[in-house]
């Protein structure tokens, strides 16, 4: 890989990892609130910036939370002298790191346990805060139960799958949408919540190499057709694309025709139509993403993750890089994914 790539790529990682974060943060705020409510607090325009919640403003939630032990799960199978890549390893390694993850919601931080978990991350406070958590992420990882695509954990669909995904697309040599379905299914048994997880990774993967948005949506929905019970995921996905297509001046009444985002391909689908319709504009299809009645904090990520995949680092503001919170760790985080993944 050239230099010019190499720092492409990296422009990617972070953008996609600090894009997550960011959106994370600016619809924490709002992820439980009306439309009507948003609009009555913030004006026409909604929320536009980061305010106030947890106690500051730029924080974020368990979306990035699982994220960022989605990469540490990543970096700790790398770490290990692998000649080759076995994708049921790595989501064994991944799904340990899930269970450090629970741990994190589930006793409070002493700074005196710090050494006593072998985690990079576990030794920050602030992943230790409970940002209103997935019940079925922490019901799954509290089971103990090793959940596959053939052995379900649950029937559960909510987008705890899509939202923490992004990581597994960077992997290289390996297929992408398997990848994201089985990490999916470790918390997720519903076919729609770990196929949309797939659809995400491999998306990610597609727009990483140089891909437009939409031909990554196009090439990967090939892909999905070849799964079984894909319908569900294929009709959000399209939806995305055909709002997109129709040209319409973006705002919250056509999010809110995509549905919620509480579920998998709910959030799936407004991402992708967020980053579609705003694809040189970050601060735009954000703001697009975080506000309408449905779970803002998920759509939020996603999209970040998304679109700063496609445009990198340097097109995202630099005020919100700078607020967000653990900017400089996530960051970090991305050179060793970086590093390591080439
Ligand atoms: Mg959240």
């Amino acid at each position: 890989m050239d230099r010019k790539k190499d720092q492409q790529r990296l422009s990617k990682i972070q953008g996609c990892l600090i894009g997550g974060a960011i959106g994370d943060a600016l619809g924490a705020t709002i992820e439980f609130d009306s439309i009507n409510q948003v609009l009555a607090r913030y004006g026409k325009e909604g929320i536009t910036d980061f305010v106030n919640k947890y106690g500051t403003a730029g924080i974020f939630t368990d979306d990035t939370q699982m994220s960022l032990f989605s990469c540490e799960g990543i970096l700790n199978y790398f770490n290990s002298d692998h000649s080759f890549v076995n994708i049921d390893d790595l989501v064994i390694e991944i799904w340990k790191s899930y269970k450090n993850w629970y741990i994190t919601q589930s006793v409070p931080f002493s700074a005196n346990d710090k050494d006593k978990y072998d985690s990079r991350l576990m030794k920050f406070e602030n992943l230790f805060a409970n940002r209103a958590p997935g019940g079925t992420c922490l019901s799954s990882l509290q089971s103990g139960k090793f959940g596959t695509m053939d052995d379900q954990i649950n029937n559960s669909k909510g987008c705890g799958t899509v939202m923490r995904i992004a990581p597994a697309g960077f992997i290289e040599n390996i297929d992408n949408f398997e990848l994201g379905c089985k990490i999916g299914a470790l918390t997720h048994g519903h076919p729609t919540g770990y196929l949309a997880s797939g659809c995400l990774a491999q998306i990610i993967s597609y727009i990483s190499h140089g891909d437009s948005i939409l031909n990554s949506i196009k090439k990967s929905i090939k892909i999905l057709k070849k799964y079984e019970y894909h319908e569900q995921t294929l009709e959000a996905v399209e939806k995305a694309v055909d709002f997109y297509k129709l040209g319409l001046t973006p705002n919250y009444q056509i999010v809110e025709m995509l549905g919620g985002g509480w579920i998998a391909e709910e959030a799936l689908s407004i991402a992708l139509y967020c980053a579609l319709d705003y694809q040189e504009d970050f601060q735009k299809a954000l703001i697009l993403s975080v506000n309408h009645s449905g779970d803002s904090d998920s759509t939020g990520a996603i999209t970040g993750n998304i679109l700063g995949t496609y445009i990198g680092i340097e097109a995202i503001p630099k005020k919100w890089i700078d607020e967000v919170e653990m900017s400089s760790e996530i960051l970090e985080m991305a050179v060793g994914l970086y590093s390591l993944l080439k």
